[in-house]
């Protein structure tokens, strides 16, 4: 993992002072994304021939998002949503649709989101699709069109200011899910008011209703979810340990900080704290720049999972060493990497869900 250092200290200092603030209110919502790409942050990883594109590798990416949620996982969530809805573009066989809005998206005038969690336990048949494509007959440009329709039930940074939305789509004719990009002013499209989450809240975190909306091919990602979502999920899980890494990097930072008595009593376990978390950011580096990923996604999943378990026992390490202390609201930033941390093990790919899945790898081996 790269030791570049991509958080600006004027954004680190930002992304502090209103951590709190981020979790618990909406109020300071609309500022993540613009101040996020004001620091250059979406364009990383994203190659340089594209402008806004900083280059660098795939796991720069991932250690961009680690560095924000070491400070607050509500702007690295943010981070997350966009980026990976960036990636899609950057894998979408569809140019058209990159080079129109990926300026936008790396500039942060446009929110991207990520609306495929449905999509992805339908693949692991979790659950049916919640969105559907009826064909309806092409306008003068005679591209194929269709009316879109369904809900689902949880996205994040849906800015009200605009934003993009990613979402696969059931198609009656075809039998074919595909993946559309749906814009936030498409008449037919809704947003519900914000969730009422018990952290987060500064996520732009909503619910989204679409009903007969009418988009033409030109707005598609991908029209086989099943091959596209294959090839994009090492990129979306892998910047979702990003997340994983920050935090448990930042509980155990502060483990460090503790008072000399209970950082002495602790020692041993911050070690193996550590040394478990170097060695998973190696194992998920690695695995990310060789690829290896797209083919046999099972170690990713288990990589996951053993991120989110060390994510536990390092908040858990830090109520310990954090003591009475940790429970003063002034002290919150204790609570708050609870509460962030309780976040990881349910975002799609649950941690419930990877273990299904491996479960039923194990037993067609
Ligand atoms: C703050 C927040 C932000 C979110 N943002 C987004 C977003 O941007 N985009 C997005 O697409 N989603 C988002 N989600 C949704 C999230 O990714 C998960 O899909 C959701 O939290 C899973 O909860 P659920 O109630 O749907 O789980 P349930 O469907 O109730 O399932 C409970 C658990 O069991 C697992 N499970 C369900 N059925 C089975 C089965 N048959 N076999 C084995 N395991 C099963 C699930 O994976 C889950 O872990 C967000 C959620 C939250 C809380």
């Amino acid at each position: 993992m790269s030791t570049a250092s991509f958080v600006p200290a004027d954004l680190a200092v930002w992304l502090d002072t209103h951590a709190e603030l981020l979790d618990s209110s909406a109020g300071h919502a609309r500022e993540i994304v613009p101040r996020l790409a004001a620091a250059g942050l979406f364009g990383i990883g994203v190659p340089v021939t594209y402008a806004g594109g900083r280059g660098g590798a795939a796991t720069d990416a991932v250690e961009a998002i680690a560095q924000v949620a070491s400070h607050s996982l509500s702007a690295a969530f943010v981070f997350w949503g966009h980026r990976t809805f960036i990636e899609y573009l950057l894998h979408s066989p569809n140019a058209g649709l990159r080079e129109t809005w990926l300026p936008q998206l790396l500039s942060g005038e446009i929110a991207g989101a990520t609306g495929l969690s449905n999509a992805m336990k339908y693949l692991s048949a979790l659950e049916p699709l919640q969105m559907k494509a009826e064909p309806v007959a092409a306008d003068g440009s005679g591209a194929r069109r269709w009316a879109l329709s369904g809900s689902l039930p949880w996205i994040t940074n849906l800015r009200p200011e605009g934003f993009l939305v990613a979402a696969a789509f059931d198609h009656a004719d075809s039998g074919k899910p595909s993946i559309f990009a749906v814009p936030h002013d498409l008449p037919g499209v809704g947003r519900s008011a914000d969730l009422d989450l018990i952290a987060l809240r500064a996520s732009n975190t909503a619910a989204l209703k679409i009903e007969g909306a009418q988009l033409d091919e030109r707005w598609m990602i991908a029209d086989n979810a099943s091959t596209f979502l294959t090839r994009v999920r090492p990129g979306f899980l892998g910047l979702q340990c990003g997340l994983s890494l920050g935090l448990a990097r930042r509980a155990l930072a502060s483990v460090a900080l503790a008072r000399p008595a209970s950082r002495l009593a602790l020692a041993a376990d911050a070690e193996q704290l550590a040394d478990e978390l170097a060695r998973l950011t190696d194992q998920l580096c690695m695995g990310i720049a060789a690829q290896t990923y797209v083919e046999d996604a099972s170690n990713l999943f288990r990589l996951r999972i053993a991120l989110a378990s060390l994510v536990a026992s390092a908040v858990n390490l830090e109520v310990q060493a954090s003591g009475g202390q940790g429970y003063l609201r002034e002290q919150s930033a204790v609570a708050r990497r609870v509460r962030e941390a309780s976040f990881v093990p349910i975002v799609t790919p649950s941690i419930v869900q990877l273990k299904h899945q491996l479960a039923l790898h194990a037993r067609t081996e």
